[in-house]
């Protein structure tokens, strides 16, 4: 609670980004402050132990949740599963497909990278529609794993992506309207 003010001030606001009449939200000026991407990461990992629980790995997803993933699993002392494009990680791999404005798209993860009964902290900077978390959250499933928890910096309260994840508990750090 106490840092979500100080994250709230390094998210930028860029209007008509990637394209006319969409809000982006720019959470790169949060990387100038590497005290408190450090800060952030050890309160989510607290936030696990806490709240989650035991968790067996954390998964991210591509690209900028490998921004916060991979440090919040060691802060936790856990793998980091990263959740790439299609066509991105060698070897046999699992996927699962999602809807996007235009038409499809497929995530996936290396076989074995979630074994069977495996609890996943699954995380990702930003909740819009909610596709790209469900689908990773598919996966994990598929896997034979369950999220514990799918934790988002931003949630775009407005584009109901929770909707989409009824079975799953969500936490975010900062909901714009
Ligand atoms: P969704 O599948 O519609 O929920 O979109 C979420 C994905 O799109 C996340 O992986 C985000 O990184 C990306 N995304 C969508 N909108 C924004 C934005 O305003 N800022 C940063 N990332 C965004």
């Amino acid at each position: 609670d106490q840092i979500r003010p100080k994250i709230e001030a390094h998210i930028r606001e860029v209007k008509d980004f990637p394209k006319k009449g969409i809000n982006f939200r720019d959470i790169m000026p949060l990387f100038t402050n590497p005290q408190l991407v450090n800060e952030l990461c050890v309160v989510i990992a607290d936030h696990v132990r806490h709240t989650v629980g035991h968790v067996d790995s954390v998964a991210g997803l591509e690209a900028r949740g490998f921004l916060f993933g991979p440090q919040v699993a060691i802060q936790l002392g856990v793998p980091f599963v990263p959740i790439r494009k299609k066509g991105k990680l060698p070897g046999a791999t699992i996927e699962a497909s999602y809807q996007k404005e235009y038409g499809e798209d497929i995530v996936a993860i290396q076989e074995g990278a979630v074994k069977s009964g495996d609890i996943v902290f699954l995380i990702d900077d930003l909740l819009a529609t909610g596709g790209t978390l469900r689908a990773a959250a598919n996966l994990i499933q598929k896997a034979g794993g369950k999220v514990g928890e799918a934790f988002v910096l931003i949630e775009l309260a407005p584009l109901n992506g929770r909707a989409k994840l009824p079975d799953v508990k969500l936490t975010t750090l900062i909901s714009y309207d």
